[in-house]
């Protein structure tokens, strides 16, 4: 793993990088750079385990759908200021994947929002974009499925790998690559922890 290359790479796509070692430093980092926002967060083991959502709600008005679920916390995470996700995949050469199957964590991270926050732990780091996009397909995504308990054959079956399933209980329904920053998100932050983090 580069490290070094990873943040050159990603400083040139226009994404402001950010490391710290373990989950707790990132945590702080993270409490006190957002404060007096609206904050939306997305379906994220990396966020429930860096306990998050009850850190950012002192300073914070903040809406995450896995401790008040609902259309209206969907809505307003949609709306928020701040969206907070982690990655599926992040490339050293720059490139950063997400695998969605409703689709609001990944529309939430591209478009109309004065900042991103994209946590990943070094497990999801992989060397270039097809190998982060494999990462994505065959370990983040069926280990997801497996958590939800889904009659998908990732889920069911012993072999933890993606089988392209068609099955209607599927959870890949969408695919995100950013190449570089979007233009309509003025803050692109990628917080990057030394620890192995979530699937
Ligand atoms: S497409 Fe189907 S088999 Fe592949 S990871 Fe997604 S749910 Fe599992």
């Amino acid at each position: 793993m580069n490290l070094e290359l990873l943040q050159k790479n990603l400083e040139a796509k226009g994404f402001t990088y950010r490391y710290f070692d373990t989950a707790q430093q990132a945590a702080d980092y993270l409490v006190e750079s957002i404060q007096g926002k609206t904050v939306g967060i997305g379906g994220s083991m990396t966020i429930k385990g860096m306990g998050l959502y009850d850190r950012l709600k002192e300073n914070n008005t903040v809406a995450w759908h896995w401790e008040v679920p609902g259309p209206e916390t969907l809505a307003q995470a949609a709306a928020a200021q701040v969206y907070l996700s982690s990655v599926n995949g992040i490339a050293e050469t720059g490139e950063i994947i997400n695998i969605d199957g409703t689709g609001n964590r990944i529309a939430a991270t591209l478009y109309d929002r004065e900042k991103v926050v994209l946590i990943a732990g070094v497990n999801k780091i992989a060397p270039d974009c097809d190998q982060a996009l494999w990462r994505a397909r065959n370990v983040a995504a069926p280990l997801n499925a497996r958590r939800l308990n889904r009659k998908t054959p990732c889920a069911q079956g012993e072999e933890v790998k993606c089988y392209d399933c068609k099955s209607p209980e599927r959870i890949c329904n969408g695919l995100t690559v950013l190449w570089r920053k979007m233009g309509g998100v003025k803050e692109c932050e990628v917080v990057i922890i030394g620890e192995e983090l979530g699937y």
